[in-house]
């Protein structure tokens, strides 16, 4: 598994990650106190493994914006670095905040990304939240029977892990997916297996579950049924532990006793749903619970009190959502401009690395792309050349013309290496100061190289220069140098390039000096030229 590289480290991971499906709050700790025992600095995949988790708890409970931030940092990260197992994770949570703000589109982007990056070496359990995950983006999206076979799919992988809580909420999920698309027949079916479920594994069924349940029962008639799926919502001492649902499940039984004429019943759960709502501070429910009021004032034929309790309803309801919309927004609004700076700090980056005279790259770029280059090399690579050109008298140029056509026989010549370096997958053109510049030449042999060079030296001597230079002839002078056979070090290949380029002006000019690799290809008769200084047994000149 591509990760943080050491098994037991990917065990621990496993098992805090595995807790997230059994317990959210012991999960939270659990990757806190490890990141904690971390400490300061950068721990790779690992910490971020754990950030992901926490995030991932965290979307659900506070304001999204900061978690979902982070995660998208972190998903930077781990495309920078290769790690897959953490895009994916990453992915996975962006989706459900998608979801959460209602991006259906982006919900189900991520939603892919996290599924198609998940190897198929990771464990059941995760290949299962990664199939619910795009289940609930399409169910969302209204892809029904494809949510359908992604939560049987989800199911398939964990129908025998009687220690998390996935299978119920893959089933609870389905279910509500298929009671909202009005599928009372496949909403019942799917409501018996979870009820089936929980007897079976005797495992109470959570408050959410509950309200599902019960919606499914209240919409296939089977009333009793769901008064006894909701009656545990009005126990305080659970419904203090899980307030969200619970009033979500005091909401579901108040229409359901209304609805049957039990209005006093309905009042007196009513009452208690605001009351929690308020305590706890959860606006929607408070909203509900007003509407709810008007419904059993209007059932009461007490329309005076009923025009009341609506009126206030429609004005926490239009509260409701303008705050709901304004957290959307800050959201994605934060989102995206984490994605924007990121942007502007890649173009920062690349500016830092380009010349701004010739638009070419600069040293700093080769420092970074030869080494990386020469790294891939030292690790079973293919073999590169570079090639160092220095213009020949181009002082001249400066002294006799000016400097401003010096500089525009600069950015010519720019666009004559780009040329150069066009065909040569990879290839790179840099300007590495003055009118000194760089070739890299990955994947090119000796024999290649001095073809590409020699052609380059007659380019830039053939090419019309008398619209700048007015009749000044422009040259250069090159020095090839070959990997590994001159060297297997930045410095190493640099340096014999550029004694090479010394050759070939103390030899006349205009001219190239190639790597001693190409001897046995052109000869070295060469070599016995005049101005040769003793420096043979490194190269060949050709004149
Ligand atoms: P050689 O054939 O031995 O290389 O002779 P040269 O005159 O090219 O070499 P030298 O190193 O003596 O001079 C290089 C000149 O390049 C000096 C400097 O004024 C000029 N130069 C360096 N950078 C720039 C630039 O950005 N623009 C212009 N116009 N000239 C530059
Ligand atoms: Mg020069
Ligand atoms: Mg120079």
């Amino acid at each position: 598994m591509v990760g943080t590289g050491d098994g037991a480290v990917e065990t621990r991971l496993a098992s805090v990650e595995r807790q997230f499906w059994i317990d959210r709050d012991v999960a939270l700790q659990a990757a806190e106190e490890w990141l904690e025992e971390l400490g300061e600095g950068d721990h790779g995949a690992t910490s971020r493994r754990l950030r992901v988790l926490i995030a991932a708890v965290r979307i659900h409970r506070t304001d999204p914006s900061q978690s979902a931030i982070d995660v998208q940092e972190i998903l930077a990260w781990a495309e920078q670095h290769g790690e897959i197992a953490l895009q994916s994770r990453c992915h996975d949570v962006l989706g459900s905040v998608f979801e959460m703000v209602g991006d259906r589109a982006l919900a189900l982007e991520h939603a892919v990304a996290a599924n198609d990056l998940l190897a198929e070496t990771e464990i059941p359990l995760m290949r299962a939240a990664a199939r619910k995950c795009l289940a609930d983006a399409l169910g969302s999206a209204g892809s029904l029977d494809e949510a359908r076979r992604r939560y049987d799919d989800a199911l398939k992988l964990v129908i025998d892990d009687p220690e998390t809580n996935i299978r119920y909420i893959i089933l609870n999920n389905l279910a509500y997916t298929e009671h909202l698309a009005h599928n009372h027949v496949e909403a019942l079916a799917t409501v018996e297996r979870l009820v089936g479920l929980s007897e079976l594994s005797d495992r109470q069924i959570g408050m959410s579950a509950r309200d599902t349940i019960a919606r499914v029962y209240m919409a296939a008639g089977r009333l009793p049924e769901a008064e006894t799926m909701l009656i545990p919502a009005l126990d305080t001492a659970f419904s203090d532990s899980h307030p969200d649902s619970s009033a979500a499940a005091l909401v579901a039984l108040t229409q359901l006793y209304r609805t049957q004429g039990r209005l006093d019943q309905s009042q007196v759960v009513i009452d208690r749903c605001r009351d929690l709502a308020q305590r706890n501070g959860l606006i929607r429910w408070t909203t509900e619970a007003a509407r709810e009021q008007a419904e059993i004032y209007a059932a009461q034929e007490n329309y005076r009190a009923a025009f009341e309790a609506y009126r206030n309803y429609h004005e926490q309801s239009v509260a409701l959502g303008a705050s709901e919309n304004e957290a959307k927004g800050r959201i994605l609004e934060a989102m995206f401009q984490t994605a924007e700076s990121r942007r502007e700090s890649e173009r920062y980056r690349e500016l830092a690395e380009r010349d701004p005279l010739t638009g070419l790259h600069n040293r700093r770029f080769v420092d970074e792309n030869l080494g990386g280059a020469l790294l891939q090399l030292r690790e079973g690579g293919p073999s590169l050349a570079i090639a160092m050109i220095d213009l020949d008298h181009f002082k001249r140029v400066n002294d006799t013309l000016s400097h401003e056509v010096g500089d525009e026989v600069l950015r010519t010549l720019g666009r004559i290496l780009n040329a150069a370096v066009d065909p040569v997958p990879g290839g790179i053109a840099a300007r590495l100061g003055g009118e000194e510049f760089l070739l890299i030449l990955p994947e090119t042999d000796a024999a290649k190289a001095y073809e590409l060079a020699e052609g380059l030296c007659r380019s830039i001597a053939g090419h019309d220069w008398s619209p700048i230079t007015h009749g000044l002839p422009v040259t250069a002078s090159i020095g090839v140098a070959l990997a590994p056979a001159d060297g297997a070090q930045n410095s190493d290949l640099l340096r014999t390039a550029d004694l090479r380029l010394y050759v070939a002006k103390r030899n006349g000019r205009n001219r190239v000096v190639h790597s001693a690799a190409i001897s046995g290809l052109i000869g070295d008769d060469a070599a016995a030229a005049p101005e040769t200084p003793p420096l043979e047994t490194l190269m060949v000149v050709v004149a």
